[in-house]
């Protein structure tokens, strides 16, 4: 017998079966596996010599009707292993072929040539790993009749045969692909298109052959399409890819990716061009939304922090090299927290829009203003000249927020607090970030409204303070602040006629944190005004239930609270108490108001009008502390005040201070010229109490009457006075 096998070829891949490769590719990815299967059957069937199409196992799926010539009939053999089928005179066909299965299912080329049962003579078979897609591969099994005639001759007939075939199936397959899919000469210049190009650009294919594609370009990207033509040309068997525009007959253009792929004759010429192209236009818009969302703010269409960073690396690793400094300004909003409480979060997003807008104006060309979160913006200022051009540049920012902001149809006034940081560009800029925020904080400390350069301010300070404000926003929303109530007493009657309420923070381990320890911090990160809002509700809610341990004839106990500053830059503050006080079931006469004088020395103006705005509705207002803030008395008389609470420092020195007796005594005589009610705080003796009966004092308390309690504490005592 002669010899069953006598060559093996395992190549990378042989010229024209790239066609043939390239031509599955061309198979619409979007349709199914049984579409796409089903037109490789068709594709298969074009092939004038005979063609077994298998899967990655060598399975026969389908054959064309040319195998039948040797004597291999399709419908006999599919579902069977191409080795298991009768027409090889073969004792060990699955020993012969599997390694060209295999060959083939790691996308290399083979042929072997094989005896057959019938008087055909030798066969060539080779297999051609086709890619459908990316998880599939089908292998093509060719089979050349060598048969007596000259084998050279034999070959170059079927191969001149395949390659028109193959434009056979091209141009079948390309009919069915939704993308562009032409022909080219090896200029470029087209011999062939599909009709998807008249749904892709609105032009008729045949009215395209024999133009270049340069033609279609889009200006932006011609040199993409004439550099991936020249390429192609160099590079041999390689497709190329790229993605580039082309101009649609509306005028507009698309984005398409497209690979061009050549296609060489048997002696390894280039002998024409295919190309396909997708239309990836929504692909892109998306991608390019993606790419601004991952970079930039969505509210304000700022940098965010990732693009900041990014940035700053840039502007660092330069300014390293050029010595120059940079500087990095955190800017962050005053009450910016207050106004999103009260005005809504509508008109904060319209606050940080227009805050945004201001800033955009004052930054200088190469500079990058970011927004980082919420209300805290990043300014990186190159090319500055270091501290000083930073203060220029924090100046301009502070006047930009000197006009007010059109909010909700109201004219509301922000300000900002900036630190700045500088650096040579030699540090990291999260690091830096963190500098000019401390410098902010100090800012803010120092009254907000301003800018403060950092130098060596403590971190660690500040890191500590970041965890107790994380804990306090949680000890509010959870529930654990107490109210503390010490009682008020007339001297004449000796009579409690009110309590001052007084907040205790209950922390989860059970420590009662004293005021004194978290109000500071309240005040300074704004919760003051949510923390504020719950004494008011609260206290109102005590006095209501206090009305039940007293007679209908009794007057009603009045609770003090204490207001910081920032409520009374909250806008809604009359309406919340208003509100309050009609849940609790009480009238506005219950419950009081007590503000320090250093309330007065921020904004007077709108401080007065909101004190005047409760005034009104009955709520009695009194001055906390008197004596330790201003030196002024002026406010005395312009405020609407009832009561003036002498502070405890006089108090104290009584008996001790021979001075003291005479302020105090001077402080009385003082307020009551005024008409105002005088109450002592901190009374701790009997001394103390007789000498303020002396002087005429009206009201006092202290821990000579009692410490500050829990409202049950006083339950007896209010229903049996
Ligand atoms: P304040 O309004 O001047 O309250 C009086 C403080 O003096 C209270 O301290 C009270 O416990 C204490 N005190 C009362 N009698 C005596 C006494 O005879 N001797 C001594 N040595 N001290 C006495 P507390 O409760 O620690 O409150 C401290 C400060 O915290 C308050 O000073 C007030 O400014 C602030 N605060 C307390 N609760 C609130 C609140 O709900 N809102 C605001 N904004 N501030 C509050
Ligand atoms: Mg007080
Ligand atoms: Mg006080």
């Amino acid at each position: 017998m002669s010899p069953t096998h006598r060559e093996l070829e395992i190549g990378a891949n042989d010229g024209p079966s790239q066609g043939l490769g390239h031509l599955a590719s061309l198979v619409d990815p979007t349709l199914d596996d049984l579409t796409r299967e089903l037109q490789m059957r068709i594709a298969v069937s074009q092939f004038e010599s005979p063609v077994l199409l298998l899967d990655i196992d060598g399975t026969i799926l389908d054959g064309n009707d040319a195998t039948a010539g040797l004597d291999i009939e399709r419908a006999e053999v599919r579902g069977r292993p191409v080795w298991a089928i009768d027409a090889w005179d073969l004792p060990d066909a699955a020993g012969v072929l599997t390694p060209l299965i295999e060959a083939g299912s790691k996308g290399r080329v083979g042929s072997r040539t094989l005896d057959t049962i019938n008087d055909a003579g030798p066969v060539r078979l080779s297999i051609t790993p086709v890619t459908v897609d990316d998880e599939t591969v089908l292998l093509v099994a060719r089979l050349q009749r060598l048969g007596d005639r000259d084998q050279t001759e034999a070959i170059l007939a079927e191969t001149t045969q395949r390659l028109a075939a193959a434009e056979g199936i091209f141009q079948a397959v390309a009919e069915y692909t939704s993308d562009l899919v032409c022909l080219h000469e090896t200029d470029g210049t087209f011999t062939y298109l599909s009709p998807s190009v008249r749904r892709l650009l609105d032009l008729e294919p045949g009215a395209l052959v024999g133009t270049h594609p340069v033609d279609l370009a889009h200006a932006e990207t011609r040199a993409a399409l004439v550099g991936a033509l020249q390429d192609v040309a160099r590079r041999g068997a390689e497709p190329i890819r790229f993605r580039h525009r082309l101009q649609h007959r509306n005028g507009g253009a698309r984005w398409f990716e497209t690979v061009i792929t050549p296609i060489q004759n048997t002696e390894g010429e280039l002998h024409q061009l295919q190309s396909s192209s997708r239309d990836i236009t929504e692909q892109r818009e998306t991608e390019q939304q993606l790419l601004k969302q991952a970079f930039h703010d969505e509210l304000t269409g700022l940098p965010n922090k990732a693009l900041l960073l990014d940035r700053m690396s840039q502007a660092f690793a330069a300014a390293s090299r050029t010595d120059q400094p940079i500087g990095v300004l955190f800017i962050d909003l005053d009450g910016f927290k207050t106004l999103n409480d009260t005005l809504g979060h509508h008109a904060g997003d319209r606050a940080l829009t227009k805050v945004a807008e201001r800033l955009i104006a004052i930054v200088r060309p190469g500079d990058t203003i970011a927004r980082i979160k919420s209300d805290e913006f990043v300014m990186l200022c190159t090319g500055s000249d270091g501290v000083q051009g930073a203060s220029i540049v924090a100046r301009r920012i502070l006047e930009a927020f000197e006009r007010d902001f059109m909010l909700e149809g109201r004219e509301v006034r922000l300000s900002a607090s900036i630190g700045i940081a500088t650096t040579s560009g030699d540090a990291d800029s999260n690091t830096v970030i963190e500098q000019a925020e401390t410098a902010m904080y100090e800012a803010k400390h120092n009254g907000r409204g301003r800018y403060v350069i950092h130098d060596e301010v403590e971190h660690s300070i500040d890191l500590e303070r970041h965890d107790t404000e994380a804990a306090l926003r949680r000890a509010i929303a959870n529930g654990e602040l107490r109210l503390h109530y010490q009682p008020e007493l007339d001297l004449e009657s000796g009579l409690i006629v009110g309590f001052e309420a007084l907040v205790r923070w209950q922390a989860p381990d059970g420590r009662l944190i004293p005021p004194n320890d978290f109000i500071p911090l309240a005040e300074e990160t704004g919760l003051i005004v949510e923390l504020g809002r719950w004494v008011i509700a609260e206290a109102c809610l005590q006095a209501g239930r206090w009305r039940v341990h007293r007679s209908p004839d009794e007057e009603p106990v009045r609770i003090w609270v204490n207001l910081s500053a920032r409520q009374l830059e909250d806008p809604d503050l009359l309406g919340f108490v208003e509100e309050s006080v009609s849940r609790a079931g009480i009238t506005t006469d219950e419950i009081c108001m007590e503000i320090t004088e250093s309330v007065l020395m921020g904004d007077g103006d709108s401080a007065t009008r909101q004190l005047d705005e409760l005034r009104r509705i009955g709520i009695s207002l009194g001055i906390d502390d008197f004596g330790t803030g201003w030196s002024q008395f002026e406010y005395l008389h312009r405020l609407p005040l009832d009561v003036l609470k002498i502070d405890r420092y006089f108090v104290q020195g009584l008996g001790i201070e021979p001075d003291a007796a005479v302020i105090v005594s001077a402080i009385i005589d003082l307020a009551h010229a005024l008409g105002l009610i005088v109450i002592a705080e901190g009374v701790e003796s009997k001394g103390q109490l007789e000498v303020l009966e002396e002087l005429g004092c009206d009201q006092a308390l202290g821990f000579y009457f009692s410490e500050p309690r829990e409202a049950a504490a006083f339950d007896q005592t209010l229903s049996r006075a």
